[in-house]
């Protein structure tokens, strides 16, 4: 009796509940109540077991009962001598006539088959000899140890006896090898995709961005995010791209306009009192396509009621944190934060890559006013300190100076100064300067000894962003952009407004319903282009992986915005009257933010491009060259549609 007492409290003391209920028996403690302790602890101790089972081996009762009790990737030493179903794809086999090995794949790995003409019975083997590059097999066999072990796959120390063969499907010859490192070119593996998605660097990148969005929908979902779908045909979006458009069938001449961002439907959620809106959601930009940029590309879409910028910060600074911890178990503290004008005035860019420094130096004060007439006429006068590089010769250094030159880059010319040991500097306008003006100028890049400053000149604008583009090219040659770094930051107070030449007049840098900051709004009138917004980028390695804004909720702000946009009151109102009139109707304080999923994932993931992180990409033209799209339409199609051609040759 006194042992099952003693095993019956020790048990409770990691029960809590079963501790208050333990003491409820406890002054008339006799056999009885005893065994209905012990039928309790049996009860709930095989809940616990179900609970376990069902949670921990749903996967076995629903997915292997058909063609495989395993996968690829899973039999270890401790399966051995079990008998095993595998199904797969023929990586590759190896045929010595009396032995033959084929790897056999799956989502999960790969594990080597061995018939063996001794073990194997002669017809298994007659099937194995026609088995083909990427054949669909099903095989039965045993684990068995592998005498050559292969240290470089997790199934590497077993190998499956076959005993059972079922080719399930055949296989043409691919037109590209199948192997992490493919004879295939981007043509051939775009246009097989789906040969491609069989190899691990494209397969990984899917999952990789799987698990990039379980993470954003459990963050977001934590914190009360609630995800609504928004419609796909809806009317253009200003977002500063053309649109795709789709023709309505039951409304001829009409057109469908597919969303640029769900932004107007995410202020409306809002204004239904969604309170805190998400989606994961396709949006659509006709744009001239750069290498890293989509036709069709993916945004994590979120918009909240009742907060302020700092809120959606937070928020969001909390969300790429939780990405960098759970993916990368990498912990960064606060995010640093830079105003649009202080990023443009120190790396000639509103998106810096701070994860190298080469800051801009301006040197107007004290490179002008000398006997140099290029720097006396330029409006701005900026340079950076390339750390080391005062050991370029002098054909290192003429690349680069003809590297800024090319037309993707613009500027006129390069300046170079060489900073030396003691003190000694050594330039190419050392006519103009003498060697106190020039450690002036190292002053002002912060240049040190052995570093090479390079300087350009000429409007502000242009020029900031040839330095810009230097840096980084700059950046990219001396490894300072090392893809397992992660350095993120906002950008914060941009402008409301951003004058464009061809038009000659102002757009919303941001988007229309972007609202001023209020202390600015008496510029409106006379100096808009100084109008700041409460709008905000956030910036990770260079990129920018997101940007919103708190939005403008009141009708009459709206209509005033629209005018300064340069809309009549009947182009807003045929425009946007659907979102002005929603405002009468009490819209809450709002704003919101989006990041762009691809991007974001292929940044965490390493690497530059986008397109292996998007199962099925457009190419640079914005062909599917897979499925061949776009295409023609035949004539009854468009008949219907009410459309007539005028395609210009
Ligand atoms: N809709 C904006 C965009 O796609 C983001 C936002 O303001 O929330 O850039």
């Amino acid at each position: 009796m006194l042992c099952y007492k003693t095993h019956f409290f020790n048990i409770n003391k990691s029960f809590g509940l079963f501790n208050q209920l333990s003491n409820l028996f406890q002054p008339n403690y006799n056999v009885l109540t005893i065994n209905i302790n012990i039928i309790l602890i049996l009860n709930i101790s095989l809940i616990v077991i179900y609970t376990y089972k069902i949670v921990h081996l749903h996967k076995q009762f629903f997915f292997r009962k058909m063609y495989r009790s395993h996968n690829c990737g899973e039999l270890r030493l401790a399966d051995v001598n079990k008998e095993i179903t595998l199904a797969g794809w023929v990586q590759k086999s190896r045929d010595k006539g009396f032995m033959i090995w084929v790897d056999l794949r799956d989502r999960y790995g790969i594990t080597q088959l061995i018939f063996d003409e001794s073990r194997t019975e002669a017809a298994v083997m007659q099937l194995a000899k026609s088995l083909g590059r990427e054949f669909v097999i099903q095989v039965k066999g045993t684990v068995i140890e592998r005498e050559s072990k292969n240290s470089n796959i997790p199934t590497g120390e077993i190998e499956v006896l076959v005993k059972e063969l079922t080719v399930l499907n055949q296989s043409q010859l691919p037109p590209f090898t199948i192997e992490d490192e493919t004879d295939g070119g981007e043509d051939i593996r775009m246009k097989y995709r789906y040969l491609d998605i069989r190899r691990n660097p494209v397969k990984n990148s899917l999952l990789f961005r799987h698990k990039v969005t379980q993470e954003v929908r459990n963050y977001l979902s934590n914190l009360d995010f609630c995800e609504v779908e928004t419609p796909y045909l809806i009317k253009s979006t200003p977002e500063g791209a053309r649109d795709f458009v789709v023709p309505s069938r039951m409304n001829p001449g009409q057109f469908y306009a597919l969303p640029q961002s769900p932004q107007t439907f995410k202020q409306l959620l809002m204004v239904g009192g969604m309170d805190k809106y998400f989606q994961i959601v396709k949006c659509f930009r006709d744009e001239d396509l750069r290498a890293d940029r989509q036709p069709e590309f993916t945004q994590i879409d979120c918009e909240m009621s009742f907060i302020e910028q700092e809120d959606i910060l937070n928020v969001f600074e909390g969300l790429t944190r939780h990405l960098l911890k759970k993916i990368h178990n990498i912990e960064i503290e606060k995010f640093p934060r830079m105003t649009f004008d202080e990023a443009m005035k120190t790396y000639g860019n509103d998106k810096p890559d701070i994860r190298f420094g080469m800051k801009f130096g301006e040197l107007n004060a004290v490179a002008q006013h000398k006997e140099f007439p290029v720097f006396n006429s330029a409006e701005l006068v900026v340079g950076i300190a390339v750390p080391g590089a005062a050991s370029y010769t002098r054909k290192e250094i003429d690349a680069l100076i003809d590297w800024v030159k090319r037309p993707q880059v613009g500027a006129s010319g390069m300046v170079y100064v060489k900073c030396e040991a003691n003190n000694q500097y050594k330039s190419s306008v050392d006519k103009f300067y003498d060697q106190e003006d020039l450690a002036k100028w190292a002053a002002a890049t912060e240049a040190k000894e052995g570093d090479l400053i390079l300087v350009l000149s000429g409007p502000a604008n242009k020029t900031r962003a040839q330095l810009s583009a230097l840096r980084m090219e700059l950046g990219n040659r001396m490894g300072l952009r090392k893809p397992n770094e992660f350095a993120p930051l906002w950008v914060v107070d941009f402008p409301l407004l951003e004058w464009d030449e061809d038009s000659e007049r102002f757009h919303a840098m941001h988007h229309p319903f972007t609202s001023p900051k209020p202390e600015d709004m008496h510029l409106l009138d006379t100096d808009p282009g100084k109008v700041r917004a409460n709008a905000y980028d956030l910036v990770l390695n260079g990129n920018e992986i997101g940007g919103g804004s708190i939005r403008i909720h009141d009708k009459d702000m709206q209509a005033l915005m629209f005018k300064h946009l340069g809309f009549t009151t009947e182009q807003a109102q045929e425009q946007f009257g659907f979102l002005m009139n929603a405002f009468q109707f009490g819209a809450p304080p709002h704003g919101g933010l989006a990041f762009g999923l691809d991007r974001l994932t292929a940044i965490l993931g390493g690497q530059e491009t986008i397109r292996d992180f998007i199962a099925f990409p457009k190419n640079n033209s914005g062909r599917d060259v897979m499925i061949d799209a776009p295409a023609t339409i035949d004539n009854a199609q468009l008949d219907e549609l009410s459309i007539m051609l005028n395609v210009k040759a």
